[in-house]
């Protein structure tokens, strides 16, 4: 997630209706090249970040429904990387929520917010240790999410028998909207976090990962306590509070037994048992293109949500209406979209690509989102052949825009207002593999891609490089023009009987891209920017086309 085409038409109208308005005109122009210095401070690596990793997060949040708040807190172990800069810590918390005290080795340590980030001075003696350990108490009503999950926040609601419903969702936002943390998706807490959630005891609480710990407080409350051993993203730790039940299995897949259990509310459950078995022809297929699913020891979950969807690691949101397509829709309209449901699809793809892998710099988000959508054109692929999938991924290209570029600015936590990270990123994956022409080795490189920086962050040059150097073909200028430039490469062809003359146009300098050309027959060609002559005798050029699974266009220019 997220897409933002999604929006519901009445919410498109009202959008329409506040971007004419002067103050949104001034946000966009804002967002569109400045940006203010709390941008930075949120989205980069600072040095009051950069001293100390986080090693672990242990949260415990008490939410309470009526007045919608919270209180909490959160134990942070961290490492300290550079003694010598080591002192002054910075600890995002988004308004309204304020922190309420900060302790560390049963003294409390003094600080001072500005805006959303609070800087927490150290003693001295900080610089001496390798590791420390600090809890920050907060408390507040915290942002409501008004249309979850493209507006991030808390979403206090009722289920349909009106029982309350409570979680979260902060992807873009931040996991700072509801807990204080570092949060700046490069670090995340590399030996896990524990979720302790405690609700009134009517509801249940699921969180990420196992469930370690339950217990009935004297209050009419209880508490449960959820964790993963995994390194996780911040915004991918979500409570989720409401009427649940729940049911287990376990999938036979490459790394063994993988544990599965699938949490709704009461009234969904046989609907969802019918439904949810779509989850294991998605592991079958993700486990073949990916690899193993790279949580075996956290466990796969699906979690029913208020909205429609999140990639929440080893908890995946779900709220897609128990049925095939997304919202009843398909995103490609060629009907291939309408036989399986697209949110179990598309965010389990994510435990592979933006959670196994996740970029450093939100503006790499590319890297979450192009891969994922990708991966609906290979389920296409594996269930209903490979024809299909080129239907599928053609069938996307309808939402591409082309107005800004795939990769965004970097350092200040920017979200992309456009969907091109999906399907022109999906393009770009699968014209890549034209060009590669070997599905074996493509596959490996997917694999390759999970096994090499597994449980990492990365950059797009790691990822761009990895490719380029197992395909064995440079697509330095492949990616520059697809994700840096919102240009589409131009196929410029002359015939004239038996001779064909070629270049790409349109495109970043030195763009030479290899394509496929058809005409009685497929043929490998290499276009640079300067003209180039092939000799069709004997064939001749009837028929002459170039490949359209190919995201170029084309044009014959002597016609
Ligand atoms: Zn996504």
């Amino acid at each position: 997630m997220k897409m933002h085409y999604t929006l519901k038409p009445a919410f498109m109208l009202m959008l329409l209706m506040l971007a004419i308005s002067p103050v949104m005109i001034a946000q966009r122009v804002e967002h569109s090249g400045k940006f203010t210095h709390a941008d930075t401070v949120r989205g980069s690596l600072t040095p009051e970040r950069a001293w100390w990793d986080v090693l672990r997060y242990d949260l415990e949040v008490r939410p309470d429904f009526l007045t919608k708040s919270i209180q909490g807190s959160n134990t942070i172990e961290f490492k300290i990387v550079n003694a010598a800069a080591a002192g002054r810590m910075q600890i995002d918390m988004r308004q309204p929520l304020t922190i309420d005290s900060i302790s560390y080795m049963n003294t409390s340590l003094t600080y001072k917010r500005e805006g959303n980030a609070y800087y927490v001075n150290f003693p001295k003696e900080i610089r001496t240790k390798h590791s420390a350990r600090i809890k920050i108490y907060y408390s507040g009503k915290p942002l409501e999410s008004l249309n979850p999950p493209w507006t991030g926040g808390w979403i206090f609601t009722r289920d349909k028998l009106g029982r309350p419903w409570m979680t979260v969702a902060c992807e873009g936002l931040g996991a700072s909207a509801w807990y204080p943390c570092k949060d700046w998706l490069g670090d995340e807490p590399d030996s896990g976090a524990t979720l302790t959630i405690t609700a009134p005891d009517t509801l249940v609480a699921v969180g990420n990962g196992r469930l370690i710990d339950k217990k009935m407080n004297s209050d009419h409350s209880a508490t449960f306590k959820w964790a993963v051993i995994n390194p996780i993203n911040n915004y991918n730790i979500v409570p989720y509070i409401g009427k649940y039940l729940s049911w287990e299995k376990k999938y036979p897949g490459e790394k063994g037994e993988l544990d599965c259990s699938y949490w709704v509310i009461d009234y969904n459950l046989d609907i969802a048992k019918r439904t949810f078995l779509v989850a294991d022809s998605m592991l079958k297929c993700f486990e073949f293109w990916f690899g193993p699913y790279p949580f075996y020891e956290d466990g796969y979950k699906l979690v029913e949500a208020p909205y429609y969807g999140m990639e929440h690691q080893s908890a995946i949101a779900y709220g897609n209406g128990f049925r095939g397509g997304y919202d009843g829709r398909d995103v490609s309209g060629t009907g291939l979209g309408m036989a399986w449901d697209f949110i179990i699809v598309h965010e389990s793809g994510h435990e592979w690509f933006g959670n196994n892998i996740t970029a450093k710099d939100i503006g790499d988000q590319w890297i979450h989102e192009t891969f994922t959508s990708y991966s609906e054109t290979l389920f296409v692929e594996y269930y209903y052949g490979k024809q299909a999938a080129n239907q599928y991924n053609m069938g996307i290209r309808k939402n591409i825009l082309n107005k800004i570029p795939i990769i965004h600015p970097y350092g200040v936590n920017n979200e992309p207002s456009d969907n091109d990270e999906y399907y022109k990123g999906s393009n770009m994956l699968h014209t890549i593999r034209q060009v590669i022409a070997n599905d074996t080795l493509f596959r490996q490189i997917l694999r390759g891609l999970n096994k090499t920086f597994y449980h990492q962050t990365v950059t797009a040059n790691q990822i761009e490089n990895y490719i380029s150097s197992q395909a064995k073909i440079n697509f330095s200028k492949v990616f520059d023009q697809y994700l840096r430039s919102v240009l589409v490469p131009m196929f410029e062809y002359k015939l004239d009987g038996y001779s064909l003359s070629y270049r790409w146009s349109n495109c970043v300098p030195g763009f030479n891209m290899p394509l496929d050309i058809v005409f009685k027959g497929k043929r490998r060609i290499y276009p640079t920017t300067a003209w180039q002559n092939l000799n069709l005798y004997p064939e001749g050029n009837s028929d002459f086309h170039v490949d359209p699974t190919y995201y170029i266009l084309s044009r014959q220019v002597n016609k």
